[in-house]
């Protein structure tokens, strides 16, 4: 059975330059989930806001755990069906 990536094996979290009207630059990092203190503390609800990006990126996260937990019972499922063939086979062979 394989095991998810650890925090520090994932993929860095993006990090984006916003540039403003007047030319001036930030490094803005989008929360990562909804425990993030920005979720919470967003008032101003636009798009592409702290507290929507933190429902998507946990949404995301959400399903990629879903889709290897999907992938690992397919494995073992395919494992099963393997020796259930080959122990059929050998009783076959009797
Ligand atoms: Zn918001």
């Amino acid at each position: 059975m394989t095991r998810l990536p650890s925090l520090a094996e994932r993929k860095p979290v993006r990090t984006d330059t916003v540039t403003f009207s007047d030319g001036s630059t930030s490094d803005y990092t989008p929360p990562v989930n909804t425990l993030d203190p920005r979720y919470t503390a967003c008032a101003d609800h636009r798009v592409g806001c702290d507290c929507r990006e933190a429902d998507l990126r946990e949404d995301i996260a959400d399903l990629r755990i879903e889709v290897e937990s999907l992938r690992a019972e397919n494995r073992r499922l395919r494992a099963l069906m393997v020796s259930v063939a080959d122990g059929l086979n050998q009783e076959a062979r009797r």
